[in-house]
């Protein structure tokens, strides 16, 4: 059915510890809509600035995203600076958001975004996400959206409302904390259930993924690596490939989501490996062949087959 993503395309300047880059290709919306791209048709609803570069556009178009509902405004494109620490990838400071053309975005969806059956509202304010669903001719069948700390501390109640209407909201693992104002991450997650969203991703970085809904809970590890270049966009692309599957294939069972987090968790493994989108924008069929079923071999083991026990050895109630 593909995919309708609106979030943030811009310049992202990272320092991580092996490596840096000043003004290069990011964005919500950019990552998560190229990491789809590999399964399933995507258009987008963006802005950037007249100091964005054509050829930058041409990655996405590459791709066979449809660009036309991508905005360009008189002004400065969006901006993210971000820096890894030494000892541990997985955090992050942000050093400066800069919003230019985004703090004045009016998204307008063509006739043919607002029949889309399936949305994500990639990780923008709150505000737009909201202003974007409510110009859908009818609720799509399948919508999520991703945030982040920026919004939950600064829109906390636009993001609210976001919540209650989508089926699937990503966070990182603290920002279910932070949003749910709770500890305890399968407690928080539960308040964020009950909230609206039907199924809570909770991102941890390395750590892979938590999936929670009403019945179930899903863990996908992320693939283990030797060389994390840039972590930046690694939860937008996973959600771009779990959107991605679930966009083409239409299988919203338990069994559909949990082969998107694993589709998910194949791309994000590929945007950590380089800086910016270098590697996830240049993926051939043979790599993603190849990461899926390296990730069948990593997650895969045999539960008990007929006749077969496990040898506790407490059966009578001592060891
Ligand atoms: P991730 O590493 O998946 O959390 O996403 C990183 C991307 O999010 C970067 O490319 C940034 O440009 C983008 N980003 C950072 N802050 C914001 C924000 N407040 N709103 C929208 N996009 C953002």
């Amino acid at each position: 059915m593909g995919v309708l993503v609106v979030g943030s395309v811009g310049y992202d300047t990272v320092w991580t510890p092996m490596a840096s880059g000043k003004d290069v290709r990011g964005g919500s919306a950019t990552f998560s809509s190229i990491s789809a791209s590999y399964m399933t048709q995507v258009s987008i609803v963006a802005v950037v600035g007249d100091d964005f570069l054509q050829n930058h556009v041409g990655l996405l178009q590459g791709h066979g995203v449809d660009t036309s509902g991508l905005e360009v405004s008189p002004g400065k494109t969006f901006r993210w600076t971000g820096r890894y620490g030494a000892e541990d990838v997985n955090s992050r400071d942000t050093l400066e958001t800069q919003l230019n053309v985004l703090a004045e975005f009016n998204p307008t969806l063509t006739p043919e975004q607002r029949r889309q059956d399936c949305l994500f509202l990639a990780n923008i304010d709150p505000e737009l996400q909201l202003q974007v669903l409510e110009q859908m001719d009818r609720r799509p069948k399948l919508v999520a959206a991703d945030t982040m700390n920026f919004w939950i501390e600064g829109k906390r109640d636009a993001l609210a409302k976001v919540i209650e209407a989508v089926d699937i909201i990503f966070m990182d693992e603290d920002e279910v904390r932070l949003y749910a104002q709770e500890p305890n991450l399968v407690k928080a997650a539960r308040i964020i259930h009950d909230q609206g969203a039907k199924a809570v991703i909770a991102k941890r970085g390395e750590h892979g993924v938590l999936l929670f809904n009403q019945d179930m809970a899903f863990a996908a590890p992320a693939f283990p690596l030797d060389r994390v270049v840039d972590p930046t966009g690694a939860g937008d692309s996973f959600a771009g490939g779990f959107m991605g599957y679930l966009a083409e294939t239409g299988d919203t069972t338990p069994g559909g989501f949990r082969r998107a987090a694993i589709l998910g968790s194949v791309m994000g493994s590929f945007a950590v490996e380089s800086l910016s989108v270098e590697r996830l924008g240049g993926l051939a069929y043979q790599d993603l062949k190849g990461r899926f079923d390296a990730f069948v071999g990593l997650t895969t083991f045999n539960g008990l087959g007929p006749g077969e026990s496990l040898p506790w050895r407490n059966k009578d109630g001592k060891l």
